[in-house]
């Protein structure tokens, strides 16, 4: 899901990779790129226009984080600003003490309402949360049958009284039957239209005043784009919602409605549909879905990561040896921790914009030299440590060390010339002798 919108993201970034901070220029164009993309995934104009104002503001803020590119620092501005507008933590299902909680849905036909109430049902039910679901979707000819195969499925009880009889009547007697039977949770089924129509919308206000409900939850199909934003703010109006399952989010959806819903009615989305069966809603988490938005990996952690734990002095004192030509095998380990500190290499390579397609085996191929390579200087004293060139002429002390780290000595010659060929190239770009690639602070 989200493709489109992550690929078009992508430009974004791209506008300030190679920049040496974020400036007032160089950010217009990015965010030009951050505007195309929402407008491009259907989210409301509304919302993009603010959107893209709050990103403005906090990029132009932004200190400069060392370690940090422009681009890797914008995205994670956008990426929180994402959080913010899906309302950054998730807001779990109300329940009351004195029971039972009445939750409400509405919404269209064929948003999956019928389905998202089993789904919760069962989802409540996993929590110990004894369920009972009202069928009052009088409306649509199936709904009730399909509520009750539904409820038989995942063992929790439905209570109807077919479609001839009134919607109000069927709540009533269901609620009492709820309370008589000590249920937890009713949740309640409404009849839905193909569009936004008065009828409907009396009959679901009448429901709302006779049961009181908890909860108000709009199901919205995530397919519906543009639409999503009228329909919320249509419902928000009218009704009172108090949150929304946004549904079908395994489908190719261009992510417009996930981005609009608490925008416009200031409630939180509650929980996604994320396919047919009844065990498929997850909670909603607003920065799960940040980040999957994105589609970035995780340049975000790398950034937090960044702040919080890699010692810059470090990086610089290595950066000094690089300079003077004084990197030795001591130096390569403590850099390799400082990267392991950041996570395992595949996590770090996957949080880098554009290494995120690298497949698993390459990934772990590189984290297995890596350990390799720890294993063989852990075996060094610490005199071939600090003077990798001893190493370089003597085989026999090539030979120990393979023994000692239970390889062969192919592999010890092949990390002594490769970390030599390496110290020449970081003395190389460290004294810029390969403009434009820097040294090697941001490491
Ligand atoms: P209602 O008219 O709002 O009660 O809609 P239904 O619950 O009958 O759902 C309409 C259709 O959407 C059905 O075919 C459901 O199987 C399907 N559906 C509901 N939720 C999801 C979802 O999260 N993912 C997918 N792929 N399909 C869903």
């Amino acid at each position: 899901m989200f493709e489109a919108l992550s690929d078009r993201l992508e430009g974004a970034w791209k506008k300030l990779r190679g920049q040496d901070k974020i400036s007032e220029s160089n950010i217009q164009d990015a965010l030009r790129e951050v505007r195309r993309a929402l407008l491009e995934a259907d989210v409301n104009l509304q919302v993009v226009k603010q959107f893209v104002a709050d990103v403005q503001e906090q990029a132009q803020g932004a200190e400069v984080v060392q370690g940090v590119s422009p681009d890797q620092q914008f995205i994670k501005i956008v990426h929180d600003e994402l959080v913010g507008l899906m309302g950054e933590t998730n807001v779990p299902l109300a329940e009351v003490e004195e029971l039972p909680t009445v939750v409400l849905m509405a919404g269209l036909q064929g948003t999956g309402k019928t389905t998202a109430s089993a789904k919760l049902a069962l989802h409540l039910r996993k929590q110990s949360r004894n369920c009972l679901m009202i069928a009052a979707d009088v409306y649509r000819p199936a709904a009730i049958d399909q509520l009750m195969t539904l409820g038989k499925q995942i063992d929790v009880p439905v209570f109807q009284l077919g479609a001839d009889a009134k919607p109000l009547d069927i709540v009533r007697q269901g609620l009492d039957q709820a309370k008589a039977d000590g249920i937890n949770t009713v949740i309640i089924d409404t009849a839905g239209r193909l569009q936004i129509d008065p009828q409907m919308m009396a009959e679901l206000a009448q429901i709302k005043e006779l049961s009181q409900p908890h909860e108000v939850l709009l199901v919205v199909d995530a397919m519906t784009g543009q639409e999503a934003a009228n329909l919320t703010r249509t419902f928000h109006q009218e009704i009172g919602i108090t949150g929304a399952i946004l549904t079908k989010l395994d489908g190719d959806t261009r992510g417009g409605a996930a981005l609009s819903v608490r925008q416009i009615s200031g409630q939180p989305i509650k929980f996604v549909g994320v396919g047919e069966k009844v065990e498929a809603l997850q909670p909603f988490y607003p920065d799960r879905m940040a980040s999957r938005i994105l589609g970035m990996g995780d340049v975000l952690t790398l950034v937090e990561k960044a702040q919080e734990e890699v010692d810059f002095a470090e990086a610089e004192k290595l950066q000094k040896k690089i300079l003077e030509a004084q990197f030795d095998f001591d130096d390569f380990l403590k850099q390799m921790r400082l990267l392991k500190n950041m996570g395992s290499l595949g996590g770090i390579m996957k949080m880098i914009p554009g290494m995120n397609k690298l497949s698993g085996d390459q990934l772990e191929h590189g984290e297995a030299q890596l350990k390799r390579a720890e294993s063989m200087i852990n075996s060094m004293t610490r005199q071939e440590r600090k003077q990798p060139d001893l190493l370089a002429g003597s085989p026999s002390r090539r030979r120990r060390i393979a023994q000692g780290a239970g390889m062969k000595l192919d592999d010890v010659s092949k990390l002594v010339s490769d970390f030599q060929k390496m110290r020449t190239l970081m003395q190389q770009m460290g004294q810029g002798q390969f403009p434009g690639m820097g040294g090697m602070g941001g490491m």
